[in-house]
């Protein structure tokens, strides 16, 4: 838990989200501006700042996190049309919120390459 984090404060209950899905590792809850049909952030409890925070320690928890997102397509009813994951590292790649996140995002057409 790391003060002043958002996320963390998500995970712990202290600040409200829509959560769908949550386990002792992870939580998932809806974007609060969602940028496609289906917009849900996959988050560990564990507070990572960026992807480039992962350790060899993370292995299990990056899978967890990576085999629940396709879990949760299939529920949402999109994984056949597709779907994204997308993982912003740092700044220049448009992370805002540094407590490492999946954003799953589907319920329309995505282009390539991304923006
Ligand atoms: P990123 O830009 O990759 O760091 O993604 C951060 C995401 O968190 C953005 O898509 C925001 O819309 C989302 N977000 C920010 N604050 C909240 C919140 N309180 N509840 C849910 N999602 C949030
Ligand atoms: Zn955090």
């Amino acid at each position: 838990m790391m003060k002043d984090c958002l996320f963390c404060k998500i995970a712990k209950g202290d600040i409200p989200a829509n959560i769908i899905h949550e386990d002792e590792q992870i939580v998932v809850f809806d974007d609060i501006n969602p940028q496609a049909q289906h917009h849900k952030i996959i988050i560990p409890r564990k507070h990572i700042s960026t992807l480039n925070d992962l350790h060899e320690e993370d292995k299990l928890l990056a899978g967890h996190m990576m085999l629940t997102a396709s879990q949760l397509a299939k529920k949402l009813g999109i994984a056949e049309e597709g779907y994204r994951l997308v993982v912003n590292c740092n700044a220049g790649a448009g992370q805002t919120v540094f407590h490492i996140h999946f954003h799953l995002l589907g319920g329309r057409h995505f282009s390539w390459p991304p923006g």
